[in-house]
């Protein structure tokens, strides 16, 4: 008989698998609260059915490190040895999760480090879901982060390069039998690698994030060196996924030192939001150090300046405080050292 990776059943395969759906919930009960089933005393018919037909999990927790913020990172070895990284962020009495959804990625942000790892592969929902339950774990065990609330697509990894498997990871959090996580508690943050991938946006129930780094072209494609359309395009493909949601965009946009953090960088991004139905909200992100460039936060008075021209012009904007960038947690930061060894010439 062929077994399956826990997180990988839907909660219906769950029960059908288990012969009842009593038992299902039983185990997600233990899951949802970052417990593992296969060590838990489930009775005798119970771990009997689990052993036989599933799997525990294949990824483990293998490095954890906390800044003196209190942002803890986990690193998350694969079935292959390959690892990817999980963000906990407390913050406001509340813990938002950064999770990952790929090894690497593709689109070569040239501020960031995951960008500089390239591609090497796609993550399986369950191993999207696995960083769901590591971070609930460590919450129910730590004596000092507060409790779990938000999830942000946000780790390593273009979510709508892995579209479908993110889909099957989204599907599975916000189903009331099984993490029941609000889907409004999710974001889900992207570059905008295109129109058509935009477009496949208006399925998801979460929130949108679009990180768009510049307003204007030439710019962007500084930063986002692999895009291949245009701010416009892409603007009119978000507009489209809001009217259709009903709901507003968040902005993502890492300031640069004199790169992208003018005040004529802020009019370009007003042109831009007022492209766009609902209301918008930015998060202007100063960018951090990373290795291989020569990037820097804008001072001060540049973001407040940045930041004025936003709310004259009528928009929420807020100045993301950096989190945990003593330890490499913070935006743009995220690499594996597992790849940096060398693991794949293994
Ligand atoms: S910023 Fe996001 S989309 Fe860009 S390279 Fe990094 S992980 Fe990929």
């Amino acid at each position: 008989m062929s077994q399956h990776p826990i997180l990988s059943c839907s909660f219906d395969a769950l029960a059908q698998t288990l012969a009842g759906s009593g038992r299902a919930k039983a185990i997600w009960s233990l899951l949802r609260n970052g417990q593992d089933p296969f060590q838990a005393p489930l009775g005798k018919k119970l771990t009997r059915a689990l052993n036989q037909n599933l799997t525990a999990f294949d990824e483990r927790v293998t490095t954890r490190h906390q800044s003196p913020c209190g942002t803890l990172k986990l690193g998350i070895a694969l079935q292959d040895k390959l690892e990817v990284e999980t963000v906990l962020i407390p913050m406001n009495g509340r813990t938002t999760v950064c999770i990952s959804s790929q090894v690497g990625c593709a689109r070569g942000c040239t501020f960031c480090s995951t960008g500089q790892m390239n591609l090497i592969r796609n993550l399986k929902a369950h191993e999207i879901l696995f960083q769901v339950y590591a971070a609930r774990r460590c919450i129910q065990e730590s004596q000092d982060l507060p409790p779990f609330r938000n999830i942000v697509f946000m780790g390593m990894g273009e979510p709508l390069n892995n579209f479908e498997e993110v889909k099957k990871a989204i599907t599975q959090m916000v189903h009331p039998l099984t993490f029941a996580i609000g889907a409004k508690r999710i974001t889900l943050s992207t570059v905008g690698p295109s129109p058509s991938l935009i477009q496949k946006l208006k399925t998801l129930p979460t929130r949108i994030a679009w990180s768009i780094h510049a307003a204007e072209d030439t710019k962007r494609q500084r930063l986002v060196p692999t895009t291949k359309h245009s701010i416009a395009a892409l603007t009119d493909a978000f507009a489209d996924v809001l009217h259709r949601k009903k709901e507003g965009l968040f902005i993502e946009l890492t300031l640069i030192d004199n790169v992208n953090d003018r005040d004529e960088d802020a009019h370009h991004l007003v042109t831009c939001l007022k492209r766009l139905p609902g209301e918008s909200r930015v998060n202007l992100i100063p960018v951090n150090p990373t290795p291989g460039n020569s990037f820097a936060p804008p001072t001060p008075e540049r973001i407040q300046s940045f930041r004025a021209i936003l709310h004259e012009a009528g928009y929420f904007c807020s100045v993301r405080p950096s989190r945990g960038d003593e330890e490499a947690a913070a935006c743009g930061q995220l690499i594996t050292l597992r790849t940096q060894e060398g693991v794949l010439a293994q």
